[in-house]
């Protein structure tokens, strides 16, 4: 769906993303997995339209769209830091995007009240102010409202990492269904490969800007590319 050529990002003479050749499959679950400062984010905002290549090219089902904006992309981004609507209700966080497109308020209820039940949360939430929900409820507000977009490809920017061990283990599985569940096309970025691990089809490992190894979660673990690598995957062990 998305294909990367020679994609690079410099700021000054520092070369935060080196030239990158990725192609990302249509439904897949890709996650780039990378210590901090590898890269991950520059990659993922150059993906999501937030920040224009320096070289290279990136197209979308054979579009050059390497200066489109984020707004014109038929993708959609989960922020790290929930961008919620703080002083709103649950359901007029979620009922945002579809308030934009002009869908009448009845049916803006009813998809609202699916995509509810479709991110595991109760209809009776509707109602209540996101101040008031947890935060792995939050997370689910927030990736409710993503699908209400209707986005091709979802991105993620570790959505997890704030949340304790038990709740992100549970997050990690309904991420991992839903992916499988909506067909849609999954980016997730992330410092933990053991999340990486659990959830993807295909890994993207990062080191200092460049892409070093793109594989199953089987080939990374069983023959990583290089010393880095096998580093990483013993730290999970
Ligand atoms: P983290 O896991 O900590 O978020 P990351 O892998 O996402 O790290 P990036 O945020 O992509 O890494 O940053 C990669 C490098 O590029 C870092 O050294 C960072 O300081 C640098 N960088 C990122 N954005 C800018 C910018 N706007 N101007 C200058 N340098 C930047």
């Amino acid at each position: 769906v998305l294909q990367l050529v020679g994609v690079r990002k410099t700021f000054g003479a520092f070369s935060a993303v080196e030239r990158i050749d990725l192609d990302i499959r249509e439904g897949e679950f890709l996650t780039i997995v990378g210590p901090s400062g590898s890269g991950k984010t520059t990659l993922l905002r150059m993906l999501a339209g937030m920040e224009a290549p320096s070289e290279g090219n990136i197209t979308l089902r054979g579009e050059l769209i390497n200066d489109l904006p984020a707004n014109k992309r038929p993708t959609c981004l989960v922020f790290q830091s929930l961008a919620l609507f703080p002083h709103k209700t649950v359901g007029q966080n979620i009922e945002f995007p579809l308030k934009v497109k002009g869908v009448p308020p009845a049916q803006r209820k009813e998809r609202a009240l699916e995509l509810l039940r479709m991110v595991r949360l109760p209809e009776a939430y509707y109602g209540k102010n996101v101040m008031k929900c947890s935060g792995g409820e939050r997370q689910r507000v927030a990736l409710a409202r993503a699908f209400a977009y209707d986005p091709d490809v979802l991105f993620f920017d570790e959505p997890l990492s704030a949340l304790d061990y038990k709740l992100k283990k549970v997050l990690e599985k309904e991420l991992k269904d839903l992916h499988k569940e909506s067909g849609k096309t999954f980016i997730y970025i992330t410092h933990s490969l053991e999340e990486a691990m659990v959830m993807s089809d295909r890994i993207g490992v990062m080191q200092a800007g460049r892409l070093v190894q793109v594989g199953t979660p089987e080939e990374i673990y069983t023959r990583p590319a290089n010393r880095f690598v096998s580093e990483f995957v013993g730290e999970v062990n």
